[in-house]
């Protein structure tokens, strides 16, 4: 840190994103990631786009903001593009939240919405999960603040029913609630078709994930014409051009070809399926995870030990060492090779034990 940093910023704690280590090759389940590459449309999109570099972007996104619109089934001006979902979440704290209005959350949940908090010098309240970690509609109700709901949530991988969140935005017109649907293609109920009916509501989306697009920085929100209209005042404040070319024409290959993308959410679901049941064979226990990664504790394995253990073998997982989840591992859901490799893996470290 140099002399020179403000103070605001002096104390922040950055997020701490997943390793991407170089060192070796390894089986890379900790970050999400999807294991199939991006739709050939998207790449076809992409490079010829790359053509056209030395002209800024759109900065309306307007053709990939209209096909968005259309496949969400609202109007367009309901929509906004951002880079990665981190960004439409950071607008939303910076537009959503202040110093009388905090931010509220799970105490385990997305660990950005913290540090979006922080970077913003906004307070910030953390509402516990239940023991089993799953989160009570109730009481969000009385929280005076902005709400931050992942659903599904992350590490967890549990979803709360559609209902659940209309009863908290119909139960609080007068304060925004922000469902950050990162992983919702893989088994969670959406709240879009909401947002017509809920002018509080913004529903936070992404093509990370279940479109394979983590590397080229793409998301969305979807709310009502003027929430879109904040974030944009907010978006145009920072960087109009936050979605670069290839990118946005990416998005356009993505969006076109559904088949792709629902066949690759199928097989996520089934490589969970079949992961699930291996795992619980081998003593871990597992909670219902609606996302493309599992959240696993073992009967005798402690969680900092097995990811110790599987990252010396050549496997990556994520571990948190939160003392509520300590235990966990967090295991991304990837090809069916990749899953086999794991279980093969934790089975030999197990057998080592004996
Ligand atoms: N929300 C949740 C719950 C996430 O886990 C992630 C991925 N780290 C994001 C949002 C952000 O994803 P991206 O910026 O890649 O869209």
């Amino acid at each position: 840190m140099s002399k020179f940093l403000t103070e605001k910023y002096q104390k922040l704690k950055p997020y701490t994103p997943g390793e991407q280590p170089k060192e070796r090759e390894y089986v890379k389940l900790n970050t999400n990631e999807s294991p199939f590459p991006p739709s050939a449309q998207a790449i076809e999109r992409a490079k010829a786009e790359a053509e056209k570099l030395m002209l800024y972007p759109d900065p309306e996104c307007k053709e990939l903001a209209g096909l968005l619109a259309e496949k969400c089934g609202v109007s367009p001006d309901r929509v906004i593009l951002t880079n990665g979902s981190d960004e439409v979440l950071n607008f939303a704290f910076m537009a959503y939240c202040d110093e009388r209005t905090p931010a509220v959350f799970a105490d385990i949940t997305y660990g950005f919405y913290k540090v979006f908090a922080d970077l913003n010098g906004v307070p910030y309240r953390e509402i516990p999960l239940k023991e089993d970690f799953s989160l009570c509609v109730d009481e969000y109700m009385t929280a005076d603040g902005t709400v931050f709901i992942a659903n599904p949530n992350a590490p967890t991988g549990l979803a709360l029913p559609r209902a659940e969140i209309e009863k908290l935005v119909a139960a609080n017109p007068s304060r925004v609630v922000v469902v950050d649907e990162a992983y919702v293609d893989f088994g969670g109920e959406s709240c879009i078709p909401l947002t017509e009916k809920y002018e509080n509501l913004l529903v936070v989306q992404t093509f990370s994930k279940s479109r394979s697009m983590a590397g080229a920085r793409l998301g969305f929100g979807v709310g009502s014409p003027a929430l879109i209209e904040d974030l944009t005042r907010v978006r145009y404040s920072t960087n109009p051009y936050n979605v670069n070319k290839m990118t946005m024409a990416a998005g356009l290959g993505a969006l076109s070809d559904e088949e792709y993308f629902k066949g690759n959410c199928r097989k996520i679901v089934e490589n969970r399926a079949w992961t699930a049941a291996e795992l619980t064979k081998l003593g871990f226990a597992l909670t219902d995870s609606k996302t493309n990664f599992l959240f696993a504790k073992h009967e005798k394995l402690g969680g900092e030990e097995l990811y110790q253990e599987l990252k010396a073998r050549g496997v990556l997982v994520r571990h948190f060492s939160s003392e509520r989840i300590k235990e966990y591992n967090r295991i991304t859901v990837g090809s069916r090779k990749q899953m086999e490799i794991l279980i093969d893996t934790i089975k030999t470290i197990l057998e080592e034990r004996k």
